[in-house]
């Protein structure tokens, strides 16, 4: 098993950190589908189930491909371990399950992703757990909402759709001087523009559907941190059953080696887009965090390598503007989903957003003229044509 050398850089980890190779010395990382594993004899069985021994046992908590996933992903965030989930909603679920209990409390950023939301709103209020909505960037409205029972404080940033950007050094000593547990959801970023444990972030929460794997293909997710933390949420894994399976996790892995690359690459096309739409008079406002015009420009520029690949812009004439961009697009794709090489468009108030309430979503910025573009690797000029069509039409 080669070790990845403590002066490796990011890109030199994100190709080699976490392989093990089997017998066959194999090049490129197996992918090992199958359920369970075979023991040599009734005691070593008993020493793995018991944890004596350590190794693989069966597929809902140990499987190779996935401990390659998770070493190579916890390199990347600068994480002493992670643990794969399903999805990234089964990450947020599985740490909100490991580490609370009914009567406990969260304090989150407002404009987080939506299924965050209805899990916060509908499903863990059921079970005795409450979420306070904090609309502001400034640490100290969060600070002001910690109390006693405070367990978490769960933060986006970038946040969705609206490029929010807050500042994750000043909420983790927030976090910290309340006994509270920072957790960030990193998923606009990923560990290649910017690695919030670094910050001071007690727990970073990844959808890998998204950047990790950036071609659109699977569904995955993880949790990285410190192991204390990590091992509390692979117990309620193991036992609950949101696990990743081996083949996500392989196709996540191999995402990731050219993860640092798209990133830039995307990142840029993203800047030059920003700055075109910011010159058409049919737009209102442009929300990216690599323009100067971004409030929060010198704190994005201060804690992401770059603006990342999420532009939200402000179409003049509402929904039916918004829409009609939409729908003369040829280029890019009419999806919900992001971190694609290919380019996506959304109308963020009809879905994304569009099950919580319209005072939920009036409270979070998002209007009726929003649109979401999730940029990837197509050339921007053609991109702009594309938009230009709808916005003249
Ligand atoms: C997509 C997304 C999630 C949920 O991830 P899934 O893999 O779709 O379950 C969580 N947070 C953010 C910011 C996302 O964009």
């Amino acid at each position: 098993m080669p070790m990845p050398a403590n002066d490796w850089s990011l890109e030199t980890l994100a190709v080699r950190a976490g392989q093990m190779r089997s017998q066959f010395n194999e090049h490129s990382e197996a992918l090992y589908l199958t359920s369970s594993f075979v023991f040599h004899n009734a005691a070593q069985a008993a020493a793995r189930f018991s944890g004596a021994e350590e190794g693989m046992v069966y597929a809902r908590f140990t499987n190779p491909t996935v401990t390659m996933m998770q070493s190579r992903l916890a390199v990347l965030e600068e994480a002493e371990a992670c643990v794969a989930t399903a999805s990234g909603m089964a990450a947020i679920m599985s740490t909100v399950m490991a580490l609370m209990k009914s009567g406990e409390h969260i304090v989150s950023s407002r404009s987080i992703f939506g299924a965050t939301q209805q899990l916060f709103g509908t499903i863990l209020a059921r079970f005795g757990i409450e979420t306070t909505y904090i609309d502001s960037t400034d640490s100290a409205a969060f600070a002001a909402a910690l109390r006693p029972n405070t367990r978490l404080l769960f933060i986006e940033t970038p946040s969705n759709p609206l490029t929010e950007v807050l500042d994750i050094a000043a909420l983790a000593a927030v976090a910290h001087t309340g006994g509270v547990l920072l957790v960030v959801d990193n998923c606009f970023c990923s560990p290649a523009l910017q690695q919030p444990l670094k910050l001071g972030a007690d727990l970073v929460i990844h959808s890998a559907t998204k950047y990790l794997d950036g071609q659109g293909r699977v569904l995955g997710g993880a949790v990285c941190g410190p192991k204390t933390l990590t091992d509390e949420v692979f117990k309620f894994l193991r036992t609950a059953g949101p696990a990743i399976s081996p083949f996500n996790a392989w196709i996540i892995l191999k995402g990731m080696e050219t993860l640092l690359l798209r990133m830039k690459q995307q990142s840029a096309n993203a800047l030059e887009l920003a700055q075109w739409l910011e010159q058409q008079p049919q737009v209102a406002r442009v929300y990216y965090p690599g323009l100067s015009s971004h409030p929060q420009h010198a704190l994005a520029m201060k804690q992401q390598s770059s603006g990342g690949a999420i532009v939200a812009f402000e179409v003049k004439g509402e929904r039916e503007a918004a829409w009609r961009v939409v729908d003369n697009c040829r280029l890019l794709s009419i999806t919900a989903n992001l971190g694609d090489t290919k380019t996506t468009i959304t109308h963020p108030a009809s879905t994304t957003h569009g099950r919580i309430s319209p005072e939920a979503r009036a409270a979070s910025g998002i209007k009726e003229g929003l649109l979401r573009i999730a940029v990837g690797l197509e050339s921007p000029r053609d991109l702009e044509m594309d938009i230009e069509r709808g916005l003249k039409a």
